[in-house]
């Protein structure tokens, strides 16, 4: 009888136990995933905003653009306006934002907002537009479009380079694309761009050139139109070409 006892009580304080084991080993697993998940929402916050690679090795502009330029113009400049742009916007409501949303309201927003967000997006969207041996615009949609907009591609090259030769100052030249799903080439001072709330003339960028001193002075120093006639060995159509595709399924045309 006592040893049945025994073995009972034995058998009992095991399974208690292995019961506790398990209780605890789920409450573990319970705080492995809620951290996990709260790791990966942490993750994607500050990954949302990212400072992407260059496309291009530093001197794959050469010999239109040159390798110290694109090293400090990138790394330095568009880095700290990158830099900038992520202190501006923590613990705001931005930093769940789409930028373009942000962009949509920059009006509401700190100065260092619209000056650094627009310095992080305009650079983006500038490496992005350009290639080494950069090509001619190909046949379709957007060739026709320049063609019927501006009376020829001559012409909007034209419109275009003189945007930027003449931009007063900083700023950036901008072939764009209305909500009417027109094109229109356009300037815009600092580091504004046609997307933000204050631009006058508001659209959707197809391609744009970089006409600060720091993106062609040690090369070119005074000479900016000489700079502006190099850029067209640059762009990357093809790149234009989907940006244009992708504007015209865009919601703003709705
Ligand atoms: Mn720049």
């Amino acid at each position: 009888m006592k040893s049945k006892l025994i073995i009972k009580i034995i058998v009992f304080g095991f399974l208690a136990f292995q019961f506790s084991f398990i209780a605890k080993t789920q409450d573990t697993t319970k705080y492995l995933a809620q951290n996990h998940t709260k790791n990966q929402k942490n993750m994607s916050t500050t990954n949302k905003f990212e400072f992407r690679p260059l496309p291009f090795e530093y001197d794959a502009l050469e010999p239109f653009i040159d390798k110290q330029t694109v090293e400090i113009h990138y790394g330095k400049h568009h880095r700290a306006y990158y830099d900038k742009f992520m202190s501006a916007i923590k613990g705001t409501e931005m930093e769940m934002m789409k930028i373009t949303d942000i962009f949509k309201n920059i009006s509401k927003y700190p100065v260092a907002v619209r000056n650094n967000g627009g310095g992080y997006y305009n650079h983006t969207f500038y490496w992005e537009g350009m290639k080494p041996k950069g090509g001619v615009l190909p046949k379709g949609k957007l060739s026709e479009m320049i063609t019927k907009t501006f009376g020829s591609f001559e012409e909007f090259k034209e419109q275009f380079s003189e945007a930027g030769k003449t931009r007063f100052g900083s700023g950036w030249a901008w072939l764009c694309m209305d909500d009417k799903g027109k094109l229109f080439v356009y300037s815009t001072p600092n580091q504004d761009n046609p997307l933000m709330d204050i631009s006058e003339r508001k659209g959707v960028p197809l391609l744009t050139m970089d006409v600060w001193e720091h993106a062609y002075y040690l090369k070119y120093q005074n000479k900016r139109p000489d700079y502006v006639d190099a850029f067209w060995s640059l762009v990357n159509w093809e790149e234009v070409v989907k940006r244009y595709e992708n504007a015209l399924k865009s919601e703003s045309l709705k």
